[in-house]
């Protein structure tokens, strides 16, 4: 039996309602748990592309604005005069420019052979700054170069941050009125600015979120692990095709999500004419887990309700199993009675569901059915025993008359035979003695002739009764034929057979046998033979006895005669 089999019905049910409500509940369950963290996910993403963006647009607007500046400053016609004139009135002008701009940490004003002329606070006055890209772009056109480490500022220039101070040039070329280049108007923005929009933005962004500015080659020019790649080219290739989106990324072995968006126009073909383009990218991220955390709640929530649904379904299938079930129980139990219980002799009319009203209609049914071949086949059996009793009576009775003596009731000759081997098998194995008596009555030709054969008949009925009650009821009397009858006396030898022999003779003489009123006497002859061991049937030793009796008749009839021993005969012979 299968342990599916061994199951009652109600767990089978239940077991399997519980995996369906299992499965069902996961996949909705899973399904709702996917789309929750998927829409994290998005929204965290959007968030930080958000930030990106508007940090990006901070430093890019900046930028442009102090560009724009420098060009415009350097271009006003009432300047022209002064910045190759007086000195005090273009450091005033530079001053006025650092007020607006606290961010510039130097501004001054450089002739065409590479000497600084003017400058804020006369810091590098004097000192010549020739082959500093910068410069010798300045004298040709506007420019803004990427963020780099100051070389000759930072010893002369207090910085408040631990790392070397770094700086943003931007120079345009000043002219004079027929155009001709008479100097550059240059300022190193300081890169703290930067580092301040920063800040500003990370206080802005969730917790766990940290930016990035990388140059267009991708390195982190501001934020952690400055001057590492944190991206591979591809990605980079992917940042500088799409301008602003999103992806996920393992950065320092943690799952983050990331949103970039590009500064200062980098790689952009709407870039406006004289605006620069330094390509940098700013890259917003946020652990994954610290994104997926709001969900964690509502999915707990989720799996909980789940747990629950499934659990109610499972007790309702089992509740609903039991219920279903209990009429077979009925049924089971009323069947099992049958044929222990003498009461129980049909099963329940179940109600309920119409399958068990029609399985227990065809089942009482099938009962009447097996009750009436049932009672048909007792019948049957209670005849056929009848019929085999009385065959078996007839046949017994058959036997009885085949054996027995229709007039003396004693055996026949038949008769005689099973019980006689028997004696002989016992007188063989030399267990015990047997001897054979050969009688007949004497001269009961007579009796015949004088009373008539109705008197013989009655004659030797007598005789027969007396021959059997005068003998063991384990000894065998039998009649031979006419008036002869043979003794088997078991358990005795050859004398003592005699005596037995005499006192049969003696009783016969004495009894007077009443027929039609008349008082008839007779009497008989007998002939003994003890059975030897070496007699090769009981018919030999019957011989001698019958010798014997002839022998008795022949000496006068009414006396026993005593057959010689089978040794003396064999010798006689
Ligand atoms: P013995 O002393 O030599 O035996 O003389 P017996 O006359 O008895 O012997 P026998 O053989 O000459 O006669 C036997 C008679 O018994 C002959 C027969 O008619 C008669 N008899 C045999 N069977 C029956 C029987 O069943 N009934 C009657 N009434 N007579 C029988
Ligand atoms: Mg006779
Ligand atoms: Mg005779």
């Amino acid at each position: 039996m299968s342990f599916r089999n061994r199951l009652r019905f109600e767990h089978q049910l239940a077991a399997l309602v519980g995996l369906l409500c299992l499965a069902l509940v996961g996949a909705t369950v899973g399904g709702a748990v996917w789309l929750e963290r998927q829409s994290a996910l998005q929204l965290a993403e959007a968030r930080l592309v958000r930030l990106a963006a508007g940090m990006a647009e901070t430093l890019d607007a900046t930028l442009s604005e102090r560009f724009r500046e420098i060009q415009v400053v350097a271009g006003l016609a009432p300047l022209r005069e002064h910045w190759i004139g007086d000195p005090s009135v273009t450091r005033s002008v530079l001053a006025a420019m650092r007020t607006t701009a606290p961010d510039y940490a130097w501004l001054g004003f450089v002739a065409p052979d590479g000497r600084v002329r003017v400058a804020t606070d006369g810091m590098l006055e004097g000192v010549a700054v020739s082959g500093r890209t910068w410069f010798e772009t300045g004298l040709v056109r506007p420019n803004v170069g990427d963020v780099h480490e100051a070389l000759l500022l930072n010893r002369l220039l207090a910085h408040g941050g631990a790392d070397p101070l770094r700086l943003i040039d931007l120079a345009a070329p000043v002219r004079d009125a027929s155009g001709g280049v008479i100097g550059v108007l240059a300022g190193h923005l300081s890169w703290d600015w930067a580092a301040r929009v920063r800040r500003r933005f990370l206080d802005e962004g969730l917790p766990g979120t940290d930016l990035w500015v990388l140059d267009r080659r991708g390195r982190v020019i501001l934020g952690p692990h400055l001057g590492t790649t944190p991206f591979g080219p591809a990605r980079i290739g992917a940042m500088v095709e799409q301008a602003s989106g999103s992806f996920a990324a393992a950065i320092g072995g943690e799952a983050r999500l990331a949103g970039f968006a590009s500064a200062a126009k980098g790689g952009r073909t709407d870039i406006a004419a004289g605006d620069p383009g330094l390509g940098w990218f700013v890259v917003a991220t946020r652990s994954e887990a610290a994104a997926l955390a709001p969900v964690q709640r509502p999915v707990q929530a989720l799996i909980g309700l789940g747990g629950t649904v499934a659990l109610i379904g499972i007790a309702l299938a089992w509740c609903l199993g039991r219920r279903a079930a209990a009429p077979l129980r009925r049924m089971t139990v009323a069947a099992d009675r049958i044929g222990r219980d003498a009461e129980a002799t049909t099963l329940p009319r179940l109600d309920g569901a119409l399958e068990f009203v029609a399985l227990s209609a065809a089942l009482r049914s099938l009962l009447r059915r097996i009750g009436t071949v049932e009672r048909e086949l007792s019948v049957a059996a209670a005849h056929s025993t009848r019929v085999a009793d009385f065959y078996r009576r007839q046949i017994e009775d058959l036997r009885q008359v085949a054996g027995t003596d229709a007039l003396t009731g004693l055996l026949n000759r038949r008769g005689f035979v099973g019980p006689a081997e028997n004696a002989f098998a016992q007188a063989r194995s030399g267990r015990c003695g047997v001897a054979v008596l050969v009688a007949d009555i004497d001269h009961f030709k007579h009796v015949n002739d004088q009373h008539g054969h109705d008197a013989g008949d009655a004659v030797i009925r007598h005789v027969g009764a007396l021959l059997a009650d005068a003998v063991r009821s384990s000894d065998i009397v039998a009649r031979f034929g006419g008036e002869e009858f043979v003794v088997l006396l078991v358990g005795l030898g050859a004398a003592d057979a005699a005596l037995i022999a005499e006192r049969l003779c003696a009783t016969v003489q004495a009894a007077s046998i009443a027929c039609g009123g008349r008082a008839i006497t007779v009497t008989i002859s007998i002939g003994v033979a003890a059975v030897s061991p070496r007699d090769p049937d009981i018919q030999a030793a019957i011989a001698r006895a019958d010798a014997a009796l002839y022998e008795a008749k022949a000496r006068g009839r009414d006396r026993v005669s005593l057959a010689a021993a089978i040794d003396e005969v064999e010798r006689a012979a």
